[in-house]
């Protein structure tokens, strides 16, 4: 028996659509979906094989509690009872404040619309977050600081007709390759394209200007880009009196930033700065794409502003044919990020503290709910380690693998009383937990994911959760046994979702049947919001924040002499839990390694492919070198996709300190020959 199933890609935030081909209850095959707006009949290498290890043995099949420091299998009851057991024991005994939630980025909108209500009405507490705080809480806190929303202005169909595309940060033709498709559509239609980054990336080859920064400079670029166009008049004094507010202030703060002035912190010749400045000035329809390359450094949110600044200061935004695409890395956390899943705000960003938002959800929840704003992941740590978080509930996430200092992260999981981890594989992060509660992936589940343009999308299941239950049904179990009901038919907790929230509340399942709606969608009538910030900003005026540069936390010096950045590759996906246990993908990179320019690789002795040590002040790795002209002298690049030889050991657990994001993109480093 032979059926095919339309559902949203799970790996990366572009949102392409496939057809799962399942014969006999067994997903065999993919096939592209050709109407889907998205990725209109393409898929890149991660979404032709996303089948493969949905059924691999070695999926998570029963749930799992340690005992003795052994797992061992239990049924399900007696899981979910213990792991309510356990919760209440400790909310009763510390407070519900002594709890805390990882929701997934994985999961659908509803799941996590489920999880963070979990949190929230059920634990008390609203110490819930997910992954977007290591990657895009800097988008959300500087885009909506500037415009009032943190997401993308404008759509993936307009990316082939631009004049000029600016891509900072981002390397869209590995991590996001369907958008690198448009990119590359667009540099066969003509558009000029700029390249900001320390390494020549693919779109690099076919750019009119590219720049190779130092890591962790871009604010420095960016305002001696704006100090460029202001001075040579080029920038859009219409736009900026009618939309925009602080231009003055702004000035202040770059009129000094020249070109030239800032060749020592960036390493570019003032010519190029230029070039790119004017370029981006004067082009008709131009957009700047970026992605972690500019959130995570502790200027993260200084990073997008200054972003949004350049945007204003040209009248860039606010139009068709022009805007900020914030490349989100993974499936859902657009949707994750939108639905409430942070520990400041309910779904559509209505913040908690916000006394009418609150009244609104304690009347449809019909429980009291906490006021204050609650914990970061970042910030979960640090109380983990001092003994105030006792419990933590992670879906979904390998904290361990992810999070900038590995040893750091385990440090705080190791501090914690009563530890609960759902998954599909068994990660080093559930290897810490005291029980493992078998999760589900997209081919099991009904939902809505939402892309990185704010389209949501449905996924839909194929076959049955090969655990017997999704995500959704375990949060909705456990919440049972704690004495509250939740809904978790995924349509209805969608409607449930929409009834409160504003910015999409004519979303429904329904509606979402051919290709799918993007926010905001303000009523059932409404068709949804290809740009926004068209007439006016979504917080009135855009607001020009000035923002000057500041070093990353660590910085060279004679003992790390290289900046250690890092990256995903177009093989891999993040951990490598899914692409590492698929054969095709596996094959291409199966190991980790460094790059380092040749001239630095000959001054140390280094030779292609022989191994090297890579250490910083917070650990240490043996990985193969790759020597190349590609990175930018000075500088070195890992990927982190690799349990066995894990970068982020090495990555620094220093933090923005308004979204709290860690900086993996510029640390101190040495590489030394291994001489074995
Ligand atoms: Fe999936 Fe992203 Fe590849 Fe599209 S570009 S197939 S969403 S991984």
């Amino acid at each position: 028996m032979m059926k095919r199933v339309l559902t949203t890609c799970p790996y990366c935030g572009v949102g392409c659509n496939f057809y799962l081909d399942v014969r006999d209850s067994r997903i065999v095959g993919i096939i592209p979906s050709k109407s889907n707006s998205v990725s209109q009949g393409r898929l890149c290498v991660k979404g032709w094989h996303a089948h493969e290890p949905i059924q691999h043995p070695d999926r998570l099949k029963k749930p799992l509690i340690k005992e003795n420091g052994k797992f061992k299998e239990v049924s399900w009851d007696f899981a979910l009872d213990y792991v309510a057991g356990r919760l209440k024991e400790i909310k009763d005994k510390y407070g519900p404040d002594s709890l805390a939630v990882c929701t997934s980025a994985r999961c659908t909108n509803e799941e996590n619309f489920l999880m963070m209500k979990f949190a929230r009405a059920v634990l008390g507490t609203n110490n819930v977050d997910h992954c977007a705080r290591t990657c895009h809480s800097a988008t959300v806190s500087g885009l909506n600081q500037s415009f009032g929303s943190g997401a993308s202005t404008n759509s993936y169909d307009e990316l082939p007709f631009m004049d000029c595309i600016l891509i900072i940060g981002s390397n869209p033709t590995e991590a996001h390759p369907i958008a690198g498709w448009r990119v590359r559509t667009a540099i066969d239609n003509g558009a000029k394209i700029i390249v900001c980054d320390p390494r020549k990336i693919l779109p690099a080859e076919d750019a009119s200007v590219f720049i190779q920064q130092f890591p962790g400079s871009d604010i420095a670029l960016i305002n001696a880009m704006i100090n460029y166009i202001v001075t040579e008049n080029l920038h859009d004094k219409e736009f900026i009196q009618q939309r925009t507010e602080g231009f003055n202030e702004l000035w202040e703060a770059v009129k000094d930033c020249s070109p030239e002035s800032v060749k020592d912190i960036t390493g570019v010749e003032p010519a190029l700065i230029k070039k790119a400045a004017q370029l981006y000035a004067v082009s008709k329809k131009a957009c700047i794409m970026y992605s972690l390359g500019m959130t995570e450094h502790t200027v993260g949110t200084d990073n997008v502003i200054a972003m949004a600044n350049l945007a204003m200061v040209c009248g860039q935004v606010g139009k068709e044919f022009s805007g900020i695409y914030p490349m989100r890395g993974q499936n859902n956390v657009q949707g994750a990020c939108d639905i409430g899943a942070l520990p400041n705000v309910y779904s559509g960003y209505q913040p908690v503290t916000d006394e009418t938002a609150r009244k609104k959800f304690e009347k449809a929840w019909g429980v009291s709910l906490p006021k204050e704003k609650g914990l970061t992941l970042t910030d979960m740590m640090y109380k983990a380690i001092e003994g105030k978080l006792k419990c933590f509930y992670i879906i979904g996430e390998d904290q361990i693998r992810t999070d900038p200092n590995s040893h750091w992260i385990e440090k705080a999981l190791d501090s914690l009383e009563f530890l609960v981890v759902q998954e599909i594989f068994m990660s080093d992060t559930a290897k810490k937990a005291d029980v493992v509660l078998p999760g589900a992936s997209f081919a099991e589940k009904e939902g809505t994911f939402t892309c990185a343009e704010r389209r949501f999308q449905r996924v839909r299941k194929a076959i049955e959760p090969i655990a017997g239950k999704t995500d959704g049904e375990i949060i909705c179990e456990i919440a049972k046994r704690l004495g509250y009901a939740m809904e978790d038919n995924p349509s209805k907790v969608c409607d449930e979702m929409a009834s409160l929230t504003p910015l999409f509340s004519g979303v429904s399942f329904d509606r979402l049947e051919d290709n799918g709606l993007q926010w905001p969608v303000h009523s059932k009538e409404h068709p949804g919001t290809p740009v926004v910030h068209l007439e006016k900003f979504i917080r009135g005026l855009g607001k020009l924040i000035p923002v000057k540069h500041k070093p990353p936390a660590e910085i060279p010096d004679g003992e790390y002499p290289f900046i250690l950045t890092t990256g995903r590759m177009l093989f891999h996906y993040n951990t490598g839990t899914m692409t590492r246990r698929t054969a095709n993908l596996n094959r291409e990179y199966p190991r980790n390694f460094v790059q380092i320019n040749s001239t630095d690789a000959q001054r140390l002795g280094i030779k292609n492919k022989l191994r090297v040590r890579v250490k910083t002040r917070r650990g240490e790795l043996e990985v193969s070198a790759e020597v190349t002209d590609k990175i930018k002298a000075g500088v070195i690049w890992m990927p982190f996709h690799f349990s066995e030889a894990p970068t982020n050991v090495l990555t620094n657990n220093a933090f923005d300190p308004v979204c709290r994001i860690g900086e993996y993109k510029a640390c101190a480093a040495r590489v030394e020959k291994v001489n074995s």
